[in-house]
């Protein structure tokens, strides 16, 4: 059975003093829960993934890292190594978000490189993709999610996707208000599920998580939860409120 997710991205929110409190909620909040094949991810900033990674040890709620960068140690100025991570008990790593694609300029290549340096680390890699709206709106949604999985992950070998899980993001519906429809999910999800079948194996395909990310909150989540090939979600905005995150918990 695939494993179900719900992850928060806390992007550049809370700082230290809000990161150790909001954690501390979620941690409660889930551990009184019977969660059954879910798991509940939190990624905070950088300052604040040590204090927030001994806040969750001992609780149901992992930690993740919302980027890293592909090289072990050196003259990278701003950037963190999967080593520095792993030195503070985080296993998990963001790579492509659309905010790094668009922002920082990070390219299909790029973020390859990354997914090897965490796999070689033996870390886990929520890899997020998305076309924006024009793509959707010229029918090229579909090529433009293929490409950029293709791009990302189709080097690695079968036995590296254990560590992957994916992410749809259509870039549209982030942090917008504007959700993709269950339908739409559910189509991609289903799209994405048989170009890695027909890379891989029907096997591998059906055991890869796949996310739902995009304005989900605890109004939509148990709709779009219901689609038999959304294993989750990826959450924005909403997962800055324990209140909010918890009823998207409740809604898996
Ligand atoms: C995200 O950035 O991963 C995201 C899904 O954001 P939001 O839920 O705010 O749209």
């Amino acid at each position: 059975m695939r494993t179900k997710i719900v992850a928060g991205n806390w992007k550049m929110n809370n700082d230290l003093d809000a990161s150790k409190k909001l954690v501390k909620k979620v941690a409660k909040k889930v551990k009184g829960k019977k969660l059954k094949n879910t798991r509940v991810i939190v990624a905070p900033t950088f300052v604040s993934l040590e204090r927030v990674s001994k806040k969750a040890s001992g609780t149901p709620v992992e930690v993740a890292a919302q980027n890293m960068h592909f090289e072990k140690s050196g003259a990278f100025t701003g950037e963190i190594s999967a080593d520095m991570l792993k030195s503070v008990g985080v296993e998990i790593v963001i790579l492509g978000h659309s905010e790094r694609r668009e922002y920082f300029g990070e390219t299909d290549a790029l973020l390859a490189k990354k997914v090897d340096t965490a796999l070689a680390n033996k870390m886990e890699v929520i890899f997020c993709f998305g076309e924006v709206l024009e793509d959707r709106k010229s029918d090229k949604h579909f090529d433009v999610v293929e490409s950029q999985i293709k791009n990302g992950l189709f080097h690695l070998e079968a036995k590296a996707w254990k560590n992957i899980v994916l992410a749809y993001e259509p870039v549209w519906a982030i942090g917008t208000g504007e959700t993709a429809s269950p339908e739409q999910a559910q189509e991609m999800h289903a799209f994405i599920r048989k170009i890695v079948a027909d890379k891989y194996s029907a096997e591998l395909a059906d055991d890869v998580t796949i996310l739902y990310g995009g304005s989900c909150k605890p109004g939509n989540a148990k709709e779009i939860f219901s689609k038999k090939d959304v294993d989750g979600g990826l959450i924005g905005g909403a997962a800055l409120n324990a209140d909010d995150f918890e009823a998207i918990i409740d809604a898996i």
